[in-house]
């Protein structure tokens, strides 16, 4: 039987919390969504990746994970394929910022000083920055580390690496190359093979329009091209953000 691990709350006792907290370690939030994937990727894709890097980071740089936030903001067609899809269950955004602020004030309560909001679902991004600012507001003696995007910057030449077929921006990479080779890494166990199929929007104009038109919508709910996906691009997404949200920590926090 696994022994509990001690840098993740969900399997923390109080006094463990009580005592990460006192040795100065940050708390981490992942914030991600409960929200449709395409027809080969679970619903929990952007619940799982936050939480499966934030736990790589644990391993190395001191720090608790707490239990993240499992719905996100209102899927939009043309970034996420919008909210007509079985499974996709979604907050507004004004309960989205209440829920993550009340998170963080009650990490805050808990004994944690250091917090970072790390998220994965591209839609909650801008809600991050207003939740903790409502927080401070509350509790001055708290800072709060804010990634509204998982990934680092990649070069052109890395770029052209991780996406040999071309890169078309991180906003078409809902349940695609991205999401879909990570899973492969993380999960390869919900990861639908024989379902992997590319789909995009007939049309997808850097606007938006409300109510969505009809052709803003894949039907698959696939925004580019998952059958790009590998292990080894996912491998390196991983360590990237991995890295990456260790690089801020450490940054940001410095060393317990
Ligand atoms: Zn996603």
């Amino acid at each position: 039987m696994a022994a509990p691990r001690p840098y993740l709350m969900d399997e923390m006792t109080w006094e463990e919390v009580r005592d990460a907290a006192a040795a100065g370690l940050p708390a981490v939030l992942g914030i991600g969504s409960t929200e449709q994937h395409g027809p080969h990727l679970p619903l929990n894709t952007d619940a799982v990746i936050p939480m499966e890097i934030a736990l790589a980071a644990a391993q190395i740089t001191p720090l608790v994970v707490a239990p993240p936030i499992h719905y996100g903001a209102m899927s939009r067609p043309l970034i996420g394929g919008g909210e007509r899809f079985p499974g996709t269950v979604s907050l507004r955004a004004a309960t989205l910022i209440a829920t993550i602020r009340e998170v963080l004030l009650g990490l805050a309560k808990s004994g944690f000083r250091k917090l970072c909001l790390f998220n994965w679902h591209y839609e909650n991004s801008a809600y991050l920055w207003e939740a903790a600012d409502l927080a401070v507001a509350t509790r001055s003696d708290i800072r709060v580390l804010v990634i509204e995007h998982p990934m680092p910057e990649f070069s052109p030449a890395e770029l052209s690496e991780l996406f040999p077929n071309g890169f078309t921006g991180w906003n078409f990479e809902h349940a695609s190359h991205l999401e879909t080779s990570i899973m492969y890494v993380l999960r390869p166990d919900l990861v639908r093979r024989d379902r992997i199929a590319d789909d995009r929007a007939a049309r997808a104009p850097d606007w938006d329009m409300v109510p969505p038109p009809d052709d803003y919508i894949p039907r698959s709910g696939v925004l580019m091209k998952p059958t790009d996906a590998s292990e080894e691009a996912g491998q390196r997404f991983f360590e990237a953000s991995v890295n990456r949200l260790v690089t801020a920590i450490r940054t940001e926090f410095g060393e317990p």
